[in-house]
């Protein structure tokens, strides 16, 4: 079993159907057309943007997401608390943003394969020379890694379209991309935290540059959920998305690799990494409320 857009939509509609409390709207749409989701809850004073997939083998993030809006969702409306956090609380205080998925595409062409009926997976194949795209997709319908993507450091470490790590012709050149920076910078969250897989790492820093509680935060979210917090290396250093929030708006941003193993990470793993990832964002939520 994984976990696709259709999936996901599905799943959606029929938590805003349950809870009168979550409120869904689209911030953009795919290459492909495909509306990118974004659910509301809350209308506190403190805004917390969460996001995930923007790989197309990291659709585990997805999962987790939803199940973790379902859950607030419900405790909320229950008036009980979820993992020991007093939810009621954390609503009164916190508007959170929650888009599962921002490479809708790019997790269909990993879980369901390629469609070659359609013109632009023929047009992939032949850019890539790659013809089993199951196991190995990361980056969108047009061969670009949404998280290469993003005007932080942006440069090219690829010169075309590939599986993963080509970061575009310019940076901000997705649908994809635009659907978060047009939003962020429309709603401007006081922080954001990118979810990908995998790995059990907080990363906090970009660049030697960070938010004020940025590592702070970044070690009380690793006791919380065992992860560690460091600062990543390599190609992880620039163009994602927490690369850019600090750069453009220099507040808190995340990414977290939830889990650990070789991608896609299996569905069954859904339950014991949200309530590490459940955790890590009620800790966030906590936090910023100390502020
Ligand atoms: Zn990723």
């Amino acid at each position: 079993m994984c976990y696709d857009y259709a999936k996901m939509c599905c799943e959606i509609a029929s938590a805003a159907g349950r809870y009168s409390i979550i409120n869904v709207s689209k911030i953009g749409k795919s290459v492909m057309g495909r509306g990118i989701p974004c659910v509301k809850i809350g209308e506190g004073k403190y805004k917390l943007f969460l996001s995930g997939a923007y790989h197309g083998l990291e659709y585990l993030t997805a999962a987790v997401l939803v199940k973790f809006l379902k859950e607030y969702a419900a405790k909320v409306t229950k008036a009980e608390t979820l993992l020991g956090y007093d939810v009621g609380k954390l609503y009164d205080r916190i508007t959170l943003f929650i888009a599962p998925m921002i490479n809708p595409d790019g997790v269909d062409i990993a879980v369901n394969g390629i469609d070659v009926s359609d013109k632009l997976h023929r047009q992939l194949i032949k850019e890539t020379g790659i013809q089993d795209f199951a196991g190995t997709w990361q980056a969108n319908a047009r061969g670009v890694d949404i998280n290469h993507n993003f005007d932080a450091l942006w440069k090219q470490v690829k010169d075309k379209p590939s599986a993963t790590k080509y970061g575009g012709a310019f940076p901000e050149s997705e649908p994809e991309t635009r659907a978060v920076t047009e939003f962020v910078r429309k709603e401007k969250p006081d922080m954001l935290i990118a979810f990908h897989s995998q790995g059990r790492e907080i990363y906090y820093d970009f660049n030697g540059k960070e938010g004020a509680r940025s590592r702070e935060i970044a070690e009380k979210m690793a006791a919380v959920s065992g992860y560690s917090a460091c600062v990543p290396e390599g190609t992880a250093t620039f163009g994602g998305c927490k690369d850019w929030f600090i750069d453009e708006f220099g507040k808190e941003g995340f990414t977290v690799e939830m889990g650990y193993g070789k991608n896609p990470l299996s569905m069954d793993m859904l339950d014991s990494v949200y309530d590490e990832c459940a955790k890590i964002i009620l800790c966030v939520q906590t936090e910023m409320c100390k502020k």
